[in-house]
């Protein structure tokens, strides 16, 4: 058989449905898994697809199958056992060879692998790949880190495979290094804070509204049909529909409400953190998901200081319910601007030059937050791709102005309540604090010269930098 293409290590659950994918767009793929009868199965059960599938059961063999230089997918469970990965399969790899970690990566270690290679005459790239298992297999969202000539070694293969938009294929190099995890990382942090406001719009309908499994997907049914037509929209209707097989009852009331998370959405505002860029939709949604592992905590809690007293009021139901599509909105808004601001200020850090519209453009499909509204946002960012945040483009400045006023009364409405929403809240805040010229840190700094003798700048520009505190106050 004429050599590999491509070669992918880890059949897992994405790794094998993205070699299926591969092959069937005609490429040549040879694959390896550590479990040998992983790999025998995998083979078994390709059908038509065998004819450009190789199965290896040794690295050895694996490497000799792919045509030199050697682009080599690794699609392990991530952190250390790529490294292990990496280094039994270094001894057989020639000058050029790529290694390709398309897990969730930390970008930070996707630095640190590329540079351990610079000096090897291997070379790395780091990819970000979205859209879980059905992505995988029919056309994921890839976002590619790494030297520009191993993006042009493996960009055909690439293409074949992902996502189209329109035709556009939702695959892009982003930069060097750690570009294309970074990307995929605060892909994943606004898919958290995306989750968590769904969720909250329907604890207002469930625990405020008392309307059931069913009526809630009704309407995010018809929201699918609006402004928010989404694919985490389009599930949300499909889960709350869904009947459990052994009961009879809506799946999501016999659903634990403990969420997981495996560190996408906390690396993310880790990183945020660093680089000192609000990210409070993210920071909300990942708090909330460790409140919800608190259950014990959270039923102890609730014995001891009982649930909030107040009742949801709401005079016109209808009209409430559009105010609840139009604040989801809003909220979505404030938790994308912050994610891509904070793509924005790496971008500058890492030197990477990451492309705002191309980043929006290749989110429009395949992935998990895909959208009409991501369309949207990559016009405002084609338009301005410099703007400082995307909430004052004329486009979305447009929608935050019509939208916000209904965020409003649902924050208002839901806090009297006493059901929780930190994550609509937050984008109140946010949208709130970043449109107000003269803000409230002047107390803050004064605060700070008083006790540390920090200084602060005054608004004439006069030449005195601390205040007049009298007794109790720092010296300086
Ligand atoms: P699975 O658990 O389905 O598969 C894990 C794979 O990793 C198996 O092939 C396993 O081999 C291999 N593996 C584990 N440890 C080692 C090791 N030390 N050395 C060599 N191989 C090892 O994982 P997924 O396919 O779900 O995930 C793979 C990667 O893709 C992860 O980084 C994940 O975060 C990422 N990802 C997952 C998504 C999803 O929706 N599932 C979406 C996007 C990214 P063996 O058969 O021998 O155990």
């Amino acid at each position: 058989m004429a050599q590999a293409e491509i070669g992918l290590i880890g059949l897992g659950v994405m790794g094998s449905n993205l070699a299926l994918n591969i092959a069937e767009k005609g490429n040549r793929i040879a694959v390896f898994n550590r479990t040998v009868e992983v790999t025998r199965k995998f083979y078994a059960e390709a059908g038509e697809l065998q004819g450009h599938i190789i199965p290896c059961e040794t690295i050895e063999e694996f490497v000799a199958a792919i045509r030199p230089p050697r682009p080599i997918i690794i699609m392990i469970k991530a952190g250390d056992p790529v490294d292990q990965q990496m280094e039994l399969l270094k001894p057989y790899l020639e000058k050029n060879d790529i290694m390709i970690d398309a897990g969730n990566a930390n970008f930070r270690d996707t630095m640190r692998r590329f540079d351990n290679l610079k000096d090897s005459g291997l070379t790395f790239i780091g990819m970000g790949v979205s859209g879980g298992e059905e992505g995988a297999r029919h056309g994921p969202s890839i976002m590619v880190g790494g030297t520009e000539d191993s993006w042009k070694r493996v960009e055909k293969v690439l293409t074949s495979i992902a996502a189209k938009y329109n035709g556009d294929p939702c695959v892009a190099w982003l930069g060097e290094n750690g570009a294309g995890h970074f990307v995929k990382t605060i892909h994943n942090g606004i898919e958290y804070a995306d989750m968590q406001m769904i969720a909250e719009i329907y604890g207002i309908l469930r625990d405020g509204l008392k309307m059931s499994a069913t009526e809630i997907s009704d309407v995010f049914g018809a929201w699918n049909k609006g402004r928010l037509n989404s694919y985490l929209i389009e599930i949300t209707e499909k889960v709350l529909k869904a009947a459990d097989p052994i009961t009879g009852q809506p799946m999501v009331d016999l659903i634990l409400d403990k969420a997981g998370q495996k560190g996408t959405g906390k690396w993310s505002v880790i990183e945020a953190q660093n680089m000192g860029v609000p990210a409070t939709g993210i920071e909300a949604a990942v708090a909330a998901r460790s409140i919800s592992s608190m259950k014990d905590e959270r039923e102890a809690a609730e014995k001891v200081l009982g649930l909030p007293g107040g009742e949801l009021k709401v005079a016109d139901k209808a009209a409430f319910i559009k105010d609840l599509e139009s604040a989801l909105l809003a909220a979505k808004i404030g938790a994308y601007a912050q994610g891509f601001a904070v793509m924005s200020a790496a971008s500058k850090e890492f030197g990477w030059n990451l492309p705002m519209p191309v980043i929006a453009k290749i989110w429009r499909a395949g992935c998990i937050i895909r959208s009409q509204f991501l369309d949207e946002i990559t016009t405002a960012f084609t338009k301005d791709p410099d703007v400082a945040n995307l909430i004052v483009t004329p486009a979305f400045a447009a929608m935050v102005k019509e939208t916000d006023g209904a965020l409003r009364r649902v924050v208002s409405a839901a806090v009297l309540a006493g059901l929780p929403v930190p994550a609509l809240a937050s984008a109140l805040g946010y949208f709130d604090s970043y449109r107000r010229g003269r803000g409230t840190a002047n107390v803050i700094q004064a605060q700070r010269d008083f006790f540390g003798a920090h200084g602060f700048d005054r608004t004439d520009g006069k030449d005195a930098h601390h205040g007049p505190w009298g007794s109790g106050a720092a010296t300086f």
